[in-house]
């Protein structure tokens, strides 16, 4: 490997804050809405130029939200339906969300509310620090070089980006290396459902269905319907049989790798708030490694060759969808798992199955694994039972190598397996809520170590989630 060596630079201090939060994806904005709640001053510095991360740049417009969850996730969606005049928090487990109006309230939930500072077009490039404290991060923004001294760091960044630079263990992957694979998402707009769902109902070779992992989830046309009507969740799904149907009546019209790609995972769309467009999941990028530049320049161009393939053919055989167009991809890729920071535990697959609990609890969830297949073909969903819930500990959201450094989202510290059941939006809100509460209560008590933090204290202020 060829080297440079970098000069010693003197770099401008441009803030002095008691928390800094890296990423203002789903935790960060919970870590920063608790922590300037509580008063502490706050800084989150985002690469992008938008509060949500996957759930608004990755355009994963849909927060899957317990029953029992009243956290942040639940307020951001209860305001979206005031805004709206709908009703979609009722349509939870699941609830469709508009990732443009969402952008709107986080900016003012988080900055305008809260009073936590947001740097967009920000990105966290080094950290200065010794032994098991971190000094200052470096950041990178139209200003050059600058950095941002803390008391307490947080690395919401998803992918643990703040963790790698300090140096902190981590795991990626499964044993190999390779993570769930991720998905582009995308938006298809200027569609008519109803005329979609009434072809259903009277073609049965477009309901025709293999049995695919989200046979589950699936709903009848009929239902599909009420719910649309109701402000509720709507799910479509499958049409391989269609698919095949399709493909073989006109040879030539897709290539060998699109069609294996169609048939391996079918079509999956949902709908959304505003009604006449549709959120598809279906793409998959095979054998991804999360923490590698040229992975994910790769994974972004295949995303868009499959976005444009499935696009095609929902828009020449998808009954509604004649004068459709993609109205947008995802500018960020939706990715399910990258670097996973190691914590004082690592949460497991055992906590989840076995609904474990634990004493120094923050949040309960309720999510079963779910691992889509490294090589992009099949998705493992173990459904857990709905009258009992697991706890994640504190201690998976406290770097084991400092001490003050929290990591939140989908880098906190967890098996491959248990990330799978536990990075749902509104759960990573929730964990970044706990970091923004743990801050607080740190801050006011003048502790300079998040193991000082006042469990019981932090409990009663995660009620809302526990
Ligand atoms: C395809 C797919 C489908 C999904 N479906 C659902 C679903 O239906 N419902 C659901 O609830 N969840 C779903 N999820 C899960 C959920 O969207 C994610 O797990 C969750 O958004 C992760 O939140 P996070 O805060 O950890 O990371 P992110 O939301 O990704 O936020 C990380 C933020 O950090 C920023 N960042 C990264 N590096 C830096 C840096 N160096 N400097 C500055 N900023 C940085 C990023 O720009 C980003 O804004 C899905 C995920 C995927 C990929």
């Amino acid at each position: 490997m060829d080297y440079i060596k970098l000069q010693e630079r003197k770099i401008p201090v441009i803030a002095d804050v008691d928390l800094f939060i890296a990423g203002g994806g789903c935790a960060g904005v919970g870590a920063g809405i608790a922590a300037a709640r509580n008063g502490i001053r706050t800084l989150i510095a985002e690469r992008m130029f938008c509060l949500g991360g996957t759930m608004t740049s990755g355009l994963m417009s849909k927060i899957a939200i317990l029953e029992t969850n009243h956290g942040i996730g639940e307020e951001l969606i209860g305001r979206l339906d005031a805004y709206q005049k709908t009703n979609f928090l009722a349509s939870r487990h699941e609830v469709p969300i508009d990732p443009e109006l969402t952008k709107f309230m986080l900016d003012r939930m988080v900055i305008e509310e809260a009073g936590a500072e947001v740097l967009f077009g920000t990105t966290i490039t080094g950290v200065i620090g010794g032994g098991r404290s971190i000094d200052a991060v470096i950041i990178d923004s139209i200003n050059g070089t600058e950095a941002v001294r803390a008391n307490y760091f947080a690395d919401c960044t998803g992918d643990g980006q703040l963790g790698f630079k300090a140096g902190a263990s981590y795991t990626t992957g499964n044993d190999e290396g390779y993570s769930s694979s991720p998905t582009l998402m995308f938006r298809v707009a200027n569609v008519d459902i109803e005329k979609l769902i009434s072809a259903m109902e009277s073609r049965p070779e477009l309901c025709a269905s293999v049995k695919t992992a989200y046979s589950n989830h699936r709903l009848s046309p009929a239902q599909n319907r009420k719910n649309i009507a109701r402000d509720r969740y709507a799910h479509f799904a499958d049409f391989i049989p269609y698919i095949r149907q399709k493909v073989k009546e006109n040879p030539g019209m897709f290539s060998d790798w699109e069609v294996e790609m169609m048939q391996q995972r079918g079509i999956l769309f949902m709908n959304q708030p505003q009604g006449s467009h549709v959120l598809v999941n279906c793409t998959r990028i095979p054998y991804f490694k999360g923490n590698d530049n040229r992975e994910l320049s790769r994974a972004m161009l295949s995303g868009r060759k499959q976005v444009e393939a499935v696009f095609r053919f929902m828009k020449f055989f998808l009954p509604g969808f004649e004068r459709a167009f993609i109205m947008d991809t995802g500018s960020m890729l939706g990715i399910r798992e990258s670097r996973r920071i190691t914590g004082d535990y690592i949460f497991t697959e055992q906590d989840v199955e076995s609904y474990r609990k634990f004493d120094d609890v923050i949040v309960s969830n309720q999510g079963g694994v779910e691992i889509h297949a490294v090589d992009g073909k099949e998705t493992d969903i173990r459904e857990l039972g709905k009258n009992d819930c697991y706890h994640v500990p504190y201690r998976s959201i406290i770097a084991k190598d400092f001490d003050n450094l929290f990591i939140a989202g989908r880098c906190f510290s967890s098996s491959h397996s248990a990330l799978s059941a536990a990075r749902n939006i509104s759960y990573c809100m929730a964990l970044g809520q706990a970091v923004g509460n743990a801050g607080a209560l740190l801050i006011h008590a003048g502790k300079k170590n998040v193991r000082e933090v006042d469990i019981k204290a932090l409990q009663e202020k995660q009620r809302t989630v526990i």
